[in-house]
């Protein structure tokens, strides 16, 4: 066998990140669970695509859906939606919560760059969250993320800034002060400036259309989404 046969999608992958995700797996869809957050979050992120790109009748693809929060959400509004993901776990839960709620999701397993290469250019809107910041290569999951939207179709993706009030919040705060989010669920290093991601949008392809805060208060314990961008934030871009 050759050196270097590997496929550059199995060498995407993050075996402890995704066992991380795993083992939760089964109260994904416990709304005071581990994936409280992604529950809590979920109406404003799913409003804040609806928005940019109407999701009635589009083909869409949710790349890293887990258990299929956003999935879901989006099937509700009328969007055929596929979900991947590399967590066996994650989609039986997801595949299991459709009995509940009588919606119809294609849940397959995959990487966005195995996807890629079988469903080009095949959905209007592909949406990426909370996905880039656990994988070795965020910009092979962009560009594969292009390659899977079709042109001038719509990709969003949801990730963590990179700088001090980032470390701050969404790791000291988050995760060791007020528990919104499980301890060991962020490495600082992976997190991702917005010009490092519209760097490498543009670079394969996709022009930005929009960048958003998403922001928790302790206080009201309430999340909003607004122009500051130090933490949270989702971006919109188009295919060329
Ligand atoms: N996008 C969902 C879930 C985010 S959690 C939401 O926002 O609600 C991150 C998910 O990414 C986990 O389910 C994990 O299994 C998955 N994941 C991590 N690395 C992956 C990879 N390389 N390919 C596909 N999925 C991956």
């Amino acid at each position: 066998m050759q050196k270097n046969s590997k496929p550059k999608s199995i060498e995407n992958i993050d075996a402890a990140e995704i066992a991380r995700f795993e083992s939760m797996a089964p109260i994904w869809w416990d709304r005071q669970g581990a994936y409280k957050a992604l529950h809590d979050i979920n109406g404003l992120r799913l409003d804040y695509i609806n928005q940019r790109a109407p999701l009635a009748g589009k083909a869409v693809l949710d790349a890293g859906c887990g258990g299929g929060i956003l999935s879901e959400a989006m099937a509700s509004l009328g969007a055929v939606v596929t979900g991947i993901d590399m967590g066996e776990v994650a989609l039986g839960v997801a595949r299991l919560h459709l009995l509940n709620s009588s919606l119809d999701v294609d849940y397959q397993q995959a990487t966005a760059e195995q996807f890629a290469e079988t469903r080009p250019a095949q959905f209007d809107v592909v949406t990426c969250l909370e996905l880039l910041e656990h994988v070795p290569d965020a910009a092979s999951v962009i560009r594969s993320c292009k390659n899977l939207v079709k042109p001038g179709g719509d990709v969003f993706f949801a990730t963590l800034n990179r700088n001090l009030k980032s470390f701050l919040f969404a790791i000291i705060g988050a995760e060791y002060i007020l528990g919104l989010v499980r301890q060991g669920t962020h490495t600082y290093r992976k997190f991702i400036k917005p010009a490092e991601l519209k760097d490498w949008a543009e670079t394969t392809g996709l022009s930005p259309m929009d960048l958003c805060g998403l922001h928790y208060n302790p206080f009201s314990r309430r999340y909003t989404l607004g122009g500051n961008t130090h933490v949270n934030y989702l971006a919109h871009f188009r295919r060329t």
